[in-house]
């Protein structure tokens, strides 16, 4: 499947936007900082091939901020040294004068080993800040970067048994099973068909894509955005026999068919009057209502299996 930008994972968003900075910065000219530093300019509108979601917008615009927070403190820094250094500068000189003044060359000596000494210092001052600024810069990116940005993923919920498909949720980073739940009992609830409970053959399993035999979890308590990585529209199917207010609608064995739940063994049944066999207890119940029906084998079927679907199955997907 060709990713688009929404199914990339967080981590690659987080490193496609890192790469564009780092490239930016290679590529950059101190003007084009400058300009976008001063004027807000958007950062990567200009001049190459690149192209920014808005969320990556988001991201650079904050980074952005905090690039301007460091050039402001660091320009307020060199203009207070500079500031100062000129002040000590005009101090001894006139200072200096005097002594020369008053023929004491001694006096002159110390004044002007007095002013070196304090121009380091402010040297020294300047250099120790910025290299705090440095490292606390460092600092946060490691923070930063450390626990991955993990985002909302909208995703639907499917439920076989009660043929319902639940769009368009979104799932936080910290939700687990139990916000799955919690999706489906509100639902069933809106549909005046409320869960009475969920028993251990419920299970969410995670199905991305065609073809996808799906991940069973089990583990009721870990965030699952974090550990099982759904993309965007990843389908939560909900196995087995939902327990609800209303007696569950009869249902072919063929829709109802577990991929991933322990598969028990089922009756089958023939009838007579559609020369058929391998008819699952709900066909015969109601597609075959009043046929002549006779039990054929108890049977652990390894597939979708129910042959009611020859003759027009009514309860079954047809496929
Ligand atoms: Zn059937
Ligand atoms: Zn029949
Ligand atoms: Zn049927």
């Amino acid at each position: 499947m060709p990713a688009t930008q929404q199914q990339l994972s967080p981590n690659k968003q987080f490193d496609r936007v890192m790469t564009t900075i780092i490239h930016e910065k290679e590529k950059a000219s101190k003007e084009y900082f400058d300009r976008l530093i001063n004027g807000g300019i958007n950062p990567i509108q200009s001049n190459h091939q690149i192209t920014v979601s808005p969320i990556e917008q988001t991201i650079l615009s904050h980074i952005q901020k905090h690039i301007k927070n460091y050039h402001d403190y660091q320009k307020k820094l060199d203009e207070n040294t500079a500031v100062r250094k000129q002040q000590m500068k005009e101090k001894y000189s006139s200072l200096i004068k005097t002594a020369q003044t008053k023929k004491d060359p001694k006096e002159k000596r110390r004044l002007k080993a007095e002013r070196d000494e304090k121009n380091g210092e402010l040297t020294i001052i300047r250099e120790q800040t910025l290299k705090i600024i440095e490292k606390t810069i460092e600092k946060y990116m490691k923070d930063f970067s450390i626990p991955n940005l993990i985002f909302p993923v909208i995703i639907h919920i499917s439920i076989p048994h009660k043929n319902e498909l639940i769009k368009y949720i979104q799932l936080e980073p910290p939700d687990t099973i139990a916000t799955l739940r919690k999706e489906v009992s509100r639902y069933m609830e809106a549909k005046g068909d409320s869960v009475l409970s969920f028993e251990k053959v419920n299970i969410f399993a995670l199905v991305q894509g065609e073809g996808d035999p799906g991940i069973p979890i089990t583990d009721d308590n870990i965030p699952i955005i974090e550990h099982y990585n759904p993309g965007p529209g990843a389908l939560f199917v909900l196995q087995g026999h939902l327990k609800c207010a209303k007696e569950a609608p009869k249902i072919c064995y063929k829709v109802l068919h577990p991929t991933l739940e322990p598969i028990v063994p089922i009756d089958y049944w023939t009838c007579k009057n559609c020369t058929l066999n391998w008819l699952c207890g709900a066909c015969v119940e109601s597609c075959h209502k009043g046929h002549d029906v006779n039990h054929f084998i108890k049977q652990t079927p390894t597939w979708a299996c129910c042959y009611c679907q020859k003759k027009k199955c009514l309860i079954g997907n047809n496929k």
